[in-house]
């Protein structure tokens, strides 16, 4: 295969590439947008055309792209020591570094840390975790974990079957579900009818206490839960609906795993959003995308002295993968973590977040939108066909395609999730490319908007 810059990368793309979450015939009809070159918040295509980018690469390039000084951490550390398996008892300096940097980073006693090679991975071993830990603890039984509707956990066989997102589950396949439950999505647009937000909250923790009851709190071992469900349509839970979720967890001998993966690394203004924005103490995090801004793929899974304290001894801990602490991903996270201390791009997430917050919720007065929600810089905005009802456009129309491509057109990426349309640019984002991202999306809402009539 020549890397001729001349030939067609569309049609090479298009003959021989199957996409993540694609649509075939979608896909074959109009192809890739082919990028190019990526800088700041801001892409560009083959052609030139300029981007920008409110998606964040995939809620992951917090420090922003084209960083000069990531680059020459990547290419020295790939030049030194590409390569070191940290399988059994080898280890390399970035690898241990990183470990020691997320220990000091997370809250409370979550001192210990498996590295991984992404997200999905971080999440598949935290559920390998969970029956591992109760086994080494003296609770055999406590293998099986409780999740929540519109969740997404990742794309392992395990991690997709523990999330529960409509659409996600392919009728061609069999998900895992034995062991798995679920409860329902904290929802406070379209769950919580007349109640007050009190009610609801009380109602989502008596739903969680029954069904550990239902199931038996001897069987229950883990429960998953992102602090803001992302790909599940950015949903903000109620006030203090995590921190009692957490109590009723740690009441039952249940792990509390926050699926930080976007959450984390300064999306909400904190390292980790589980304590630091919501008050409650996971025993597991699980985080990637921030962690190295998208430079390189990496997770991680964080956890505490009591897990740890519980598997000493004469035992194995058989799980890992080849990547795991690999020595050009570790230092380009470590790297990261050290741009977002230095130029302090957790202060700036908070302020932009909230002027992001200001200038979006504007939007909830136009006749197509019915929602604006989610905190800082993880906002989404909801179209419907009526406003009081809630009622949803029908799903040919392909609302939050149209919005994301009639933005597009005026240089603005939006994410399209069926009716909504998602946000989570990079921290690095200026108030006046918020500017441009609130006027740029009415604007493509009205053109919508007025093709529907
Ligand atoms: N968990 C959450 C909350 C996510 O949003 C994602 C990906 O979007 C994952 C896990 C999976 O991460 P990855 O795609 O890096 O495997």
């Amino acid at each position: 295969m020549t890397t001729d810059t001349n030939l067609d990368i569309a049609a090479l793309d298009t003959a021989h590439s199957l996409h993540p979450w694609t649509h075939f015939e979608s896909f074959v009809r109009d192809g890739p947008l082919v990028i190019e070159r990526g800088s700041g918040c801001s892409l560009w295509d083959t052609d030139g055309r300029e981007y920008l980018d409110a998606v964040g690469g995939l809620w992951c390039t917090n420090i922003g792209l084209g960083r000069r000084e990531m680059g020459e951490v990547i290419a020295a550390q790939a030049e030194k020591l590409a390569f070191c398996n940290t399988f059994v008892d080898m280890t390399n300096g970035p690898a241990a570094l990183l470990s020691a940097k997320l220990a000091d980073l997370a809250p409370g006693d979550l001192n210990h840390v498996h590295l991984t090679t992404g997200g999905s991975t971080a999440v598949d071993s935290a559920y390998r975790m969970v029956a591992y830990y109760q086994r080494c603890a003296g609770r055999p039984e406590k293998t099986q974990v409780i999740a929540r509707d519109s969740s997404y956990h990742g794309s392992t066989y395990a991690t997709i079957s523990i999330g529960k997102r409509a659409g996600d589950k392919m009728p061609e396949f069999e998900y895992a579900t034995k062991g798995i439950h679920h409860i329902s999505a904290p929802d406070c647009y379209r769950a919580i009818g007349e109640r007050s937000e009190a009610e609801f909250c009380d109602d989502l923790v008596g739903e969680f206490e029954a069904k550990i009851a239902e199931i038996g709190p001897e069987k229950i071992g883990g429960f998953f839960a992102e602090p803001i469900q992302a790909s599940g349509g950015v949903v903000v839970p109620p006030k203090d609906y995590l921190k009692r979720i957490a109590a009723v967890c740690h009441k039952h001998d249940i792990l509390f795993i926050a699926d930080e993966v976007v959450t984390g690394f300064g999306r909400l203004g904190h390292w980790f959003a589980s304590w630091d924005e919501f008050g409650a103490q996971p025993d597991i995090i699980c985080c990637a995308k921030g962690l190295s801004s998208g430079y390189q793929p990496i997770g991680a899974m964080i956890f505490s002295d009591r897990i740890w304290d519980a598997m000493q001894g004469d035992r194995w801990y058989a799980s890992g993968f080849t990547y795991a602490g690999h020595p050009v991903a570790c230092a380009a996270s470590l790297k990261n973590i050290e741009i977002i201390e230095r130029e302090d791009l957790l202060s700036h997430a908070t302020d932009v977040g909230q002027y992001f917050e200001d200038r979006l919720s504007v939007l909830e007065g136009l006749p197509l939108i019915g929602d604006v929600r989610g905190r800082k810089l993880m906002l989404c905005v909801e179209s419907v066909a009526d406003k009081t009802t809630k009622t949803l456009l029908p799903d040919h129309l392909d609302v939050g395609k149209r919005i994301a491509d009639a933005a597009e057109a005026r240089g603005l990426m939006v994410r399209p999730m069926g009716h909504l349309n998602v946000m989570s640019p990079p921290l690095v984002i200026t108030k006046s490319q918020i500017d441009f991202i609130a006027e740029t999306l009415e604007a493509s809402v009205k053109e919508v908007t007025d093709q529907l009539v």
